[in-house]
């Protein structure tokens, strides 16, 4: 499903990414871990295209990512991403931030949009909260609807870039037990996290990065099992 095939990329003089490879399976969740600064940011936002690559190549879902001809909002709408900072549109309510980019990018009509949109507002426990502004709700609240507004657009996998680390402890395991449901489901997934017990449950894999460098990458049991 994602195909990371030997990424390198530079900022200047400095290599942020050095000859990275990952292949994820149609429904395996890989955890990518490792120190602050080692590239796990940059390495996930390379597979929808926010961070551009210098050598290497990526394929999602057969869509080669660096191809100059690829149509990005296609690409971003296949591929859903959530941030450490959710993202929303401060100025729209939820319903509206639901709706936007199914409308805009996929096309929809209103009603299918709404429909879809308060579906997934449903899955992730928030559907009576679909009138408020992201401000009236919690970090954990406002990265659920992230979580929903990325899955109303129908992506066959999802990014997640540290989606728990803005998030005050309470409010931690919510976004980790609606991340826990997807991967159950069959989501696949590329996760950035420190949360080891969340990885720990759903990682078919593990990714340790150092300084641009895939240093391990290891089925999960055997992450955990090591001695
Ligand atoms: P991580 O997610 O592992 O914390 P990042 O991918 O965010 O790491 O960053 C990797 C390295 O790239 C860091 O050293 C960071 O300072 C550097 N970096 C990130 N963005 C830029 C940029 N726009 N220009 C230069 N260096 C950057
Ligand atoms: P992090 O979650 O790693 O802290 P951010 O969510 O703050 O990262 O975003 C990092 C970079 O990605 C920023 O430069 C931001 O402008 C860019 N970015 C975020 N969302 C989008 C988007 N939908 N389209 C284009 N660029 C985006």
């Amino acid at each position: 499903m994602i195909e990371i095939k030997n990424i390198s990329k530079w900022y200047g003089n400095f290599q942020v990414l050095k000859n990275c490879s990952v292949n994820v399976e149609k429904g395996e969740v890989v955890v990518v871990c490792g120190p602050s600064g080692s590239g796990k940011s940059t390495l996930i936002k390379t597979v929808n295209a926010l961070e551009p690559f210098q050598q290497g190549e990526i394929i999602v879902d057969g869509i080669s990512v660096g191809d100059p001809k690829t149509d990005l909002p296609k690409l971003r709408s296949r591929v859903g991403m959530v941030f450490q900072h959710f993202e929303l549109f401060p100025h729209l309510s939820i319903r509206e931030n639901l709706v936007l980019a199914q409308m805009k990018v996929l096309g929809r009509g209103r009603e299918e949009a709404e429909e879809r949109g308060l579906k997934l507002l449903d899955r992730v426990g928030l559907l009576k909260h679909a009138d408020k502004f992201p401000g009236q709700m919690s970090g954990g609240q406002q990265q659920r609807v992230a979580i929903a507004r990325a899955l109303a657009m129908d992506p066959v996998c999802m990014l997640f870039d540290e989606p728990t680390s803005a998030l005050d402890p309470e409010m931690i395991n919510e976004v980790l037990d609606v991340m826990v449901n997807l991967a159950k489901e069959g989501m696949t997934m590329m996760v950035v996290t420190h949360e080891m017990g969340f990885a720990r449950k759903v990682a078919d894999r593990v990714i340790f990065m150092d300084a641009g460098e895939i240093i391990e990458n290891l089925p999960g049991q055997e992450f955990f099992n090591a001695p």
